[in-house]
């Protein structure tokens, strides 16, 4: 494919620096031989790749930090990566309306200290705030650490600006607090994946600033005590703000590459935290007293922000310590969180019987695990009882009810899933409407409802 020449100066020429934009975080997903990256400086970049693409019959992968865990955002065959990275601006934020308005390559991060510098809070907390954008948040419905108390990136985008397949500028929602008029393609954008749209602006609803955090971390002899004592905090009157799990194998990943102080020979960790104004001391003790009635082998309290952050920082270092531990490809199911410990327990089956080590860590609070299945990179077979041990998996989330994307997104990682989980009915009228606004079906093909 050759870019029209008005394209090609935001086009990336440097072959080792395309290469950097070929893919994602995601494990399994080959680059492409073939394709362009444009690097999108501003709102008529965006028009004129989605008007030349539609014309063309090009396909296109909008992208921001490229670190989502699905596939989604992988270059394709023959297409144009639409990087949306340079379009970083903080447009407004208003402490009356309390809301941001920000271009989608803003780090998510960045958004959160727009906020706060305002009093504000942009609750949404993905593990990869530091470097992931809001465009990919609000694409692929980003989830992270606090959703057990403040819900996902859907709950705090008002409106939005997007790019459609031919050109087409259209906003979706509104600033305003209320609103009814017409049909919610704000929610109909929100976790789409690139495949309806590009967006290029989002409307995001902030709320008064909590108190930091206080942490709590309580170590358990079994896994299931550890998700049982998940459901009583569940229970409580004020919601933690924060409930994270670890499972042994990621408690053993993590001491690996420092010492995080989880005692030796712990099964599960539970990490909770509260950031209510006024009430975090007296909520933490709470919490502790609730974990130790539960079975908790120890219990730490934090006392203070600095001693907070230690307690979180084996949580936060999970990532790197399973990376450290080997190859492995990382999920995200979601179950009513009164199956979670049936899930793990099916999880521990499916690793006994199969042979394939599998860790049960992740937002413990919400029901949504990352499990993650470990495997011999140069041995073909292991790479295979692994995808087949998830596959064992995912059946029993979905005979629970749950879903096999609780934040990743469904990209084209899980696109075979999806019928199992949403049905016939849902899935030709989902395909209606990416023919809709996708009529020839440019916008990251291949990914989301293809089976
Ligand atoms: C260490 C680590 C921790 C993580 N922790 C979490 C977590 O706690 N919670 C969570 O939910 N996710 C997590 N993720 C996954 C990932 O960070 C999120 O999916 C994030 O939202 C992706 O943002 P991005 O800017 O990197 O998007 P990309 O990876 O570039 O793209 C993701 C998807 O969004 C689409 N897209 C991107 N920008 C746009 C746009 N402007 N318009 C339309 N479509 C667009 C892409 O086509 C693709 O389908 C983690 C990833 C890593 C590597």
């Amino acid at each position: 494919m050759t870019l029209p020449s008005s394209l090609t100066a935001r086009a990336v020429t440097e072959p080792e620096v395309k290469a950097t934009y070929a893919v994602d975080e995601s494990v399994g997903v080959a680059a492409p031989d073939h394709f362009e990256v444009v690097r999108a400086r501003d709102l008529d970049d965006v028009v004129e790749v989605l008007t030349y693409a539609h014309h063309t019959g090009t396909p296109v992968v909008p992208q921001g930090a490229r670190s989502g865990l699905a596939g989604g955002a992988v270059a394709v065959e023959g297409g144009i990566v639409l990087s949306l990275e340079r379009l970083r601006s903080l447009l407004d934020v208003d402490p009356v309306e309390c809301l941001a308005v920000v271009s989608p390559g803003m780090v998510t991060a960045d958004v959160k200290a727009a906020a706060a510098a305002q009093g504000l809070f942009y609750p949404p907390d993905p593990a990869s705030s530091a470097f992931c954008t809001i465009g990919g948040n609000v694409a692929t419905n980003a989830g992270g650490l606090c959703c057990v108390k403040y819900g996902v990136t859907a709950d705090y985008v008002r409106g939005l600006e997007v790019v459609l397949a031919g050109g087409e500028v259209m906003r979706t929602g509104r600033r305003t607090a209320k609103g009814v008029a017409g049909l919610d393609l704000t929610g109909l954008f929100v976790g789409s994946e690139g495949t309806l749209g590009v967006v290029t602006e989002a409307t995001l609803r902030l709320l008064p600033a909590p108190d930091p955090a206080l942490t709590v971390l309580a170590t358990f002899a079994t896994l299931g005590e550890a998700s049982e004592a998940i459901l009583r905090l569940r229970r409580d009157r004020h919601r933690p703000s924060l409930l994270e799990l670890l499972d042994a194998t990621s408690i053993a990943a993590v001491q690996s590459i420092a010492d995080f102080g989880f005692p030796a020979g712990c099964a599960a960790a539970l990490i909770v935290q509260s950031d209510r104004p006024g009430h975090t001391a007296e909520d933490v003790q709470r919490y502790a007293a609730v974990l130790t009635d539960a079975g908790a082998t120890e219990v730490a309290v934090a006392d203070d922000a600095q001693e907070s952050d230690a307690l979180l920082a084996g949580r936060r270092a999970l990532h790197h310590g399973l990376v450290a531990k080997g190859t492995h490809f990382i999920e995200d199911l979601c179950v009513p969180v009164g199956d979670l410990t049936r899930l793990i327990a099916a999880g521990h089956e499916i690793s006994a019987r199969t042979g394939v080590e599998i860790s049960m860590s992740g937002h413990g609070g919400d029901g949504n695990l990352h499990p993650s299945f470990f495997y011999d990179p140069a041995d073909e077979a292991s790479r295979h009882r692994a995808e087949e041990a998830f596959g064992d998996l995912v059946k029993v989330a979905l005979s629970m009810g749950g879903t096999i994307t609780g934040e990743h997104g469904v990209g084209s990682l899980k696109a075979r899933w999806l019928p199992q989980e949403v049905g016939c009915a849902s899935l030709e009228r989902q395909r209606s409407l990416k023919a809709l606004f996708d009529p020839r079906g440019i916008l990251n093909p291949g990914r989301v409802y293809w089976s």
